[in-house]
């Protein structure tokens, strides 16, 4: 493929030119200020090595927001992984062949992360310089309710009973990823820490239903 051709392509699919980087290209050493793309080199085409400064919202190409488009964000990863695929650089050199590796194993990890409303939590609000502190507990009367719903999976039997908790469950997560939302938008990262808490134990409590809806053989 001509470089113009490849310009072309991406100028018309408008993927990956979010923003722009002047760095020198390890393979051939020119500044790339003739930008083609984050990924490659505009004079020798080299993949180019992830930029450590970049957030997993910049690598995969999304608005930073915690109401992710998943439409969005699935199209990306997908694009990217196809240009990072190990049978494009199998007749490479060693060195591009690790770059393709390394970048494809960063592309994976930024999607699981913003992908997971919980995790996506955690990680926009450590961009933000905070985490939540290990020991942090609820309050008595949430842990209450939570071990109540726990006791409640457990002796769920039939599958009516769990499909029922399932979407209660799930319908609190949706619930508590609005509030979320609202939090981090108005910059209160207490309330996001608060409500981080809360979705731990219910995404603990998703993972516990999930594995009786595997185990009880429920089609969805
Ligand atoms: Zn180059």
């Amino acid at each position: 493929m001509s470089i113009g051709r490849f310009v072309w392509n991406f100028g018309r699919q408008n993927r990956f030119t979010i923003h722009q980087r002047y760095r020198s290209c390890w393979s051939c050493g020119k500044n790339d200020n003739n930008l083609i793309s984050n990924l490659f080199c505009s004079h020798c085409k080299a993949l180019q090595k992830p930029d450590k400064a970049e957030n997993y919202f910049c690598i995969l190409g999304v608005k930073e927001t915690y109401d992710v488009d998943e439409t969005d964000l699935a199209k990306k990863y997908k694009d990217l992984q196809k240009y990072l695929h190990p049978d494009k650089y199998a007749n490479r050199d060693q060195k591009e062949q690790e770059i393709s590796a390394q970048y494809s194993s960063i592309v994976n990890d930024a999607y699981k992360t913003l992908l997971e409303p919980l995790a996506r939590g955690i990680y926009m609000l450590r961009l933000r310089g905070k985490e939540i502190p290990e020991n942090t507990e609820a309050d008595q009367e949430f842990l209450v309710k939570i071990m109540e719903k726990n006791e409640e999976v457990e002796e769920a039997s039939t599958e009516e009973d769990i499909i029922k908790l399932n979407k209660e469950n799930k319908a609190m997560i949706k619930d508590l990823q609005k509030k979320l939302s609202t939090a981090f938008f108005d910059g209160d990262l207490k309330r996001v820490t608060k409500l981080l808490t809360y979705m731990k134990y219910y995404t603990s409590i998703d993972t516990q239903i999930e594995t009786a809806i595997r185990n009880k053989g429920i089609i969805r």
